[in-house]
This record gives structure tokens, C-alpha cells and sequence, in this order.
């Protein structure tokens, strides 16, 4: 897990090869949502701490299951 600050207020979490943008954060959790959500309509999201230092879950990366199976 790797956080790339590309601006104050958008930060971008690269995670097993794939990009995720900030979304909403929680007292205790922050989501990302997958950058390729809008392009092809990835559910990918990922839940870190809110300090970003561990990942609490993840779910399937869609764009990920179309190259590796299809
Ligand atoms: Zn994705």
C-alpha cells in the first residue's frame, strides 16, 4: 500500500497495482473507490485506518477479473 498525494486535497492510494481515490472518511476509516470506477465500472473499493497505515478490507477488483479471465 502506497499513498500518492497529488494535490491537498486529492489523495490516491496505490494498492496491488491498482490506483483508488479518496472518497469519504470516517472517524476511524477512510474509502477509496478504484480509479477506473467511472471507465469500467469497477466496484474496486478498499478500506484503510484513518491514518492509512493498515487495510481493514478490500473488495474484487472488476477491471482486474476481465484481463485475467477473458
Ligand atoms: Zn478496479
Amino acid at each position: 500500500m502506497e499513498i500518492i498525494t497529488t494535490s491537498a486535497r486529492k489523495k490516491r492510494l496505490a494498492h496491488n497495482g491498482f490506483v483508488y481515490i479518496k472518497k469519504t472518511t470516517s472517524k476511524l476509516t477512510i474509502r477509496w473507490e478504484c480509479s477506473q470506477r467511472a471507465a469500467k465500472s469497477c466496484k474496486g473499493v478498499v478500506v484503510t485506518d484513518i491514518n492509512m497505515t493498515s487495510i481493514n478490507s478490500t473488495t474484487t477488483m472488476r477491471d482486474f477479473s476481465f484481463t485475467s479471465k477473458r
